[in-house]
């Protein structure tokens, strides 16, 4: 049986799913959501998530929410909810609307009261350290706190005052009375709200009460009508709490809670923390560094929304956690790029070749085809004239064995144009080689020389009409496969992750190039043009190299 081209991998989510429009369940709907806490930007391991939770909802006919878990406002901003609403978009998925949890703080507090009235949840005046202190451990059951049994009118009114700002940040919180000897620490009467001044970027100065996670999250999701609530395995152990609330409080919509493994790539960390840490300490230049794991990172580098769904769909998901290697991501963009981006010709360390028998003032106009493969991309013309640039390392005074660029007295093809012959080398006083004298064969465009094989084909550009470019070659941000298995992270930082390149020269056919282009430099790898490019000096990100370079190291 053949699958067709578009249909997605099956996995054990799906085949959930499936059974439960097959029984019926939920009213034959698919609702999910995707949760970000506005924290940070987004990062490949999200895209896995979205590409799920949004997947998922399409494939079925459902709906997605995007939904802001907007409870730690310390943490949080405008700013970070309009990057990621504005990455989720450039993924290519819609979401059905957007909520925050935000939304739903009062309906939160109303629900807290509810369980506080029918005596499961209480205000402790215990502090965080205590709280934690009376909670045991994995081999001892917890202390009950004092104020366990604390009468439900009195919980009522400290509950409000607390709303109020009647106490200072930490003096009480509200705990859910579950169970201290469950042998699951969640469900160790796990605390529902915290008192804390702080301005909420959506909410500004209404609240001083902030609803915890667990709680947030269960509520929210049954707020919204989520059929399938996916998330990642850490919070496998929270579910008997998710479960709990939504029964206590007789919701009327259940979401079932299903974890999958998250997505944990090699040569970068994921942890918004972290990914912060290398912002604030200059390890990187921003959040959208070609170097990040970030979508806009990735995007910056030249990364499509294609390539990056094509590795949310290879990597698939189970279970079972698991590494990716870095080679697997790349090589969706290489084989995305190889198949739709334009070739074009650029030299990232030039040296001067004069052909002395070309005349002085002549230029041709040759032709060169964007795509091997594709003719229908077209074709451009590339000026050709007496002096022009190669790439340095495509001659050498000191071959090596089966060396087939340029040498002394050798002959080398330029690509889609003339042979050439290398007839003496120029140097400085240093000895650095500043130039070629070279001689062209006039009967070798677009034919073979006559009596003689040559082997070599090297890119190049006329000197006259290439335009500057600052060449930024990315490399892997760390040294070593998980660098979080070191005490400090950034210890593997690779010190060659960035090297500007900022005398190059690209062909003129770019000069009108849209931030965003992308090509494939032939010889050199695939780039894309940065939105810092001006006018007088275009900037272009290597997005990858042609071959897997690591594979080797
Ligand atoms: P951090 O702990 O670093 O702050 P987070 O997981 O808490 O990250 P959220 O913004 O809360 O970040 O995540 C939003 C959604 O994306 C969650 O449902 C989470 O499970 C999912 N997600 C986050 N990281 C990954 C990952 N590496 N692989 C798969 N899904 C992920
Ligand atoms: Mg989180």
């Amino acid at each position: 049986m053949s699958i067709p081209e578009n249909t997605p991998a099956p996995n054990f989510i799906r085949t959930i799913v499936t059974r439960d429009l097959e029984a019926n369940k939920n009213d034959g709907q698919v609702v999910t959501r995707f949760p970000p806490e506005p924290n940070g930007f987004l990062h490949i391991g999200h895209a896995k998530s979205i590409c799920l939770n949004f997947g998922i909802a399409e494939e079925f006919n459902g709906r997605c929410n995007l939904r802001f878990d907007d409870t730690n406002p310390e943490k949080e901003s405008v700013e970070f909810m309009h990057a990621i609403e504005q990455d989720v978009h450039w993924l290519g998925f819609q979401w059905h609307k957007i909520c925050h949890a935000s939304d739903y703080f009062e309906q939160l507090y109303d629900y807290a009261v509810q369980l506080i009235e029918a005596g499961k949840a209480y205000v402790d005046s215990l502090s965080a350290e205590q709280i934690r202190e009376y909670r045991g451990t994995l081999t001892e059951p917890g202390r009950p706190s004092p104020d366990r049994d604390r009468p439900i009118a009195e919980n009522l009114a400290l509950f409000e005052q607390m709303r109020n700002g009647d106490f200072a940040d930490g003096s009480y919180v509200l705990r859910a009375k579950i169970d201290m000897a469950s042998p699951n620490i969640n469900m160790r009467d796990p605390t529902l709200y915290r008192i804390r001044r702080t301005h909420h970027h959506r909410t500004g100065g209404d609240w001083c009460l902030y609803p915890m996670y667990d709680y947030t999250h269960c509520i929210s999701d049954a707020i919204e009508g989520i059929t399938h609530s996916l998330c990642t395995l850490e919070f496998e152990d929270h579910r008997p709490l998710y479960d709990w609330v939504l029964e206590e409080l007789q919701t009327p919509c259940h979401p079932r809670q299903i974890e999958f493994a998250r997505l944990s790539l090699e040569y970068t960390v994921m942890s918004k923390r972290k990914l912060h840490q290398l912002v604030t300490e200059g390890h990187v230049h921003d959040w959208d560094d070609p170097r990040m794991p970030t979508i806009a990172g990735l995007r910056r580098a030249g990364y499509t929304p294609a390539a990056i769904r094509d590795f949310c769909e290879r990597i698939g998901v189970t279970k079972k956690d698991a590494w990716i290697k870095m080679a697997v991501l790349e090589s969706c963009i290489r084989e995305d790029l190889n198949e739709h981006a334009p070739r074009a010709m650029a030299v990232l360390r030039p040296l001067r070749v004069v052909l002395e028998n070309y005349p002085d003032d002549q230029v041709e106009q040759l032709q060169a085809g964007n795509h091997p493969q594709h003719p229908e991309m077209g074709a451009r013309s590339i000026a050709f004239s007496r002096v022009l640039l190669i790439e340095r390392d495509d001659f050498s005074d000191d071959p090596p064995p089966k060396y087939k660029r340029l040498v002394e007295g050798g002959e080398v093809r330029l690509r889609n144009a003339y042979v050439i012959k290398c007839q003496r080398v120029i140097r400085d006083a240093a000895g650095r080689i500043t130039e070629l004298r070279c001689s062209y064969d006039p009967g070798t465009l677009g034919r073979k020389p006559e009596g003689r094989k040559v082997k070599g084909v090297i890119h190049w550009l006329s000197e006259q009409h290439a335009i500057a470019a600052e060449l930024r070659l990315y490399d892997r941000l760390f040294n070593i496969p998980n660098p979080e298995s070191l005490p400090d992270f950034r210890d593997a930082l690779n010190p060659d992750s960035l090297e500007i390149l900022p005398d190059g020269r690209v062909e003129a056919s770019l000069a009108d190039a849209p931030p965003g282009s992308r090509y494939q430099f032939e010889r050199t790898g695939y780039f894309c043009l940065d939105p810092d490019s001006s006018r007088e000096k275009l900037v272009f990100n290597r997005t990858v190299t042609l071959r897997d370079t690591w594979a080797k190291r």
